[in-house]
């Protein structure tokens, strides 16, 4: 009966909206399953579904819910937030309060202006460096995902990568990898890739190699410090301080998109744990605790080009909300306490030596995947080359169990501080019985 239902559901959603869903990697086609979850409730590791399951939750809305769903702390600061006024679009003090803490916990961050969405915040962040450079091109790694923003789309990882993994469509590259101007998807008008080369990720020579050529037009170096998008591949030694040394050079500003790793692989993101800084840095996820909000920060002297300040536009009718900026600070105010990392680092620890066996497991503090291949993943190719097939019949066999991974193999598990050892020796043993 819960089926029919389920069934039902999906069916009025299907008629209403494209897809079924609001976000296509919810689909779960990727994982070979032809209906969404409907979810109805969450609390702490674990979710209920409609139709009447309980699972163990390794998704986690997708990385922002560092202590787990429904966490208490936050939803009475967003009770008690929703009693004063939902919204104001006008300036009130925990916006303050909430860029003091952002300016705190990032170590490259002086001034930093909160906007709704990751895609948001990282097409406003190309716009600043843009503005501040004089220039128009934009360096961007394959499999790197930063949102849906026209320029950024080419090559892009999470739920792109997935959809072409269904229906591939070569975008052609040059000899050293380096792709240019490739329109990623219908709507992209060929004027609004033509300005981003895309390069293998963790390849310092093709990295090189396109700055040497394109480094006089070259706005921004955009990256995720840690990829996540194709499931998570960190930074080989010397990677990023390359980065850096490159745009050094040729003028352009390095962008950390650190919407996945801000203030999860450290408190400080991942220029905290790998000690390179960024120009500006793109936030999101965690900083809202599970609201819509992100933000986008760096040197005051960049940000400050931002009107009203300066000439470069930028705006938001719910900007700094309060529901969303209270969630934001309950989270971020817990984030000071080493603890925190310290316990999540053990558990992500527990959680990468019990799922060693299965397949090949790359990690960066709380944050990892389970790769259905026995060789290292350096780059989107590699990651390519993982046995999608397999990782779908993984995730079937553990979603019969209860247990709900990352709907796709290009994305990530999230560890929050809900997942505890019941809950880490419960998934190693589901994981177990599908077998080698
Ligand atoms: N950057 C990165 C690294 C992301 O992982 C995402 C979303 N998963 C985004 C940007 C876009 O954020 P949003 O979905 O909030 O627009």
């Amino acid at each position: 009966m819960a089926l029919t239902e389920r069934s039902a559901l999906y069916r009025r959603a299907l008629e209403l909206i494209p897809g079924g869903v609001n976000s296509p990697v919810r689909a779960m086609r990727a994982v070979g399953l032809d209906e969404p979850l409907f979810v109805k409730s969450g609390e702490g590791a674990y979710l209920e579904t409609e139709d009447g399951r309980r699972l163990l939750d390794w998704v986690m809305s997708w990385g922002p819910l560092l202590f787990g769903h429904a966490d208490p702390d936050t939803v009475e600061a967003v009770r008690q937030a929703a009693l004063r006024g939902t919204s104001f679009g006008a300036a009130t003090e925990a916006e303050v309060e909430l860029a003091e803490e952002i300016v705190e916990a990032v170590p490259s961050v002086e001034k930093v202006r909160l906007v709704s969405s990751g895609t948001e915040a990282a097409m406003s962040a190309l716009r600043l460096a843009r503005a501040f450079t004089k220039r128009d091109r934009i360096l961007k790694t394959a499999g790197g995902y930063h949102g849906h923003a026209d320029a950024l789309l080419a090559s892009a990882g999470s739920g792109l990568a997935t959809l072409r993994l269904q229906a591939p469509s070569a975008e052609p590259t040059t000899r050293s990898g380096e792709a240019l101007g490739i329109p990623a998807s219908p709507g992209v008008p060929t004027g609004a890739a033509a300005d981003t080369i895309v390069v293998p990720y963790n390849d310092l020579d093709a990295v090189a190699e396109a700055v040497m050529r394109h480094g006089e037009g070259l706005a921004a170096i955009i990256v995720e410090p840690v990829a996540a998008n194709m499931g998570v591949v960190p930074p080989e030694p010397g990677y990023l301080e390359m980065l850096r040394r490159l745009c050094d050079v040729s003028g352009a500003l390095l962008v950390f998109d650190e919407v996945i790793t801000g203030f999860r692989v450290a408190r400080g993101g991942a220029q905290e744990r790998y000690g390179v800084l960024p120009d500006l840095t793109v936030l999101g996820k965690i900083l809202g605790g599970g609201l819509p909000l992100a933000a986008f920060g760096g040197r005051a002297e960049v940000m400050d080009l931002l009107a009203p300040a300066g000439p470069v536009y930028q705006a938001g009718t719910l900007a700094g909300n309060p529901l969303a900026t209270a969630a934001g600070l309950s989270v971020l105010r817990r984030l000071s306490d080493p603890a925190v990392y310290d316990d999540l680092e053990r558990r992500a620890d527990l959680l990468e030596d019990g799922l060693m066996p299965f397949g090949r497991v790359q990690r960066s503090g709380a944050l990892l995947t389970l790769f259905m291949t026995d060789k290292p993943v350096r780059n989107f190719e590699d990651a390519q080359g993982c046995d999608a097939e397999r990782y779908g019949a993984l995730f079937r066999h553990l979603l019969e169990q209860g247990v709900y991974l990352p709907p796709s193999q290009f994305e990530a598990l999230f560890p929050s501080t809900a997942h505890g050892e019941e809950e880490i020796e419960r998934t190693i043993a589901a994981v177990a019985s599908f077998g080698h």
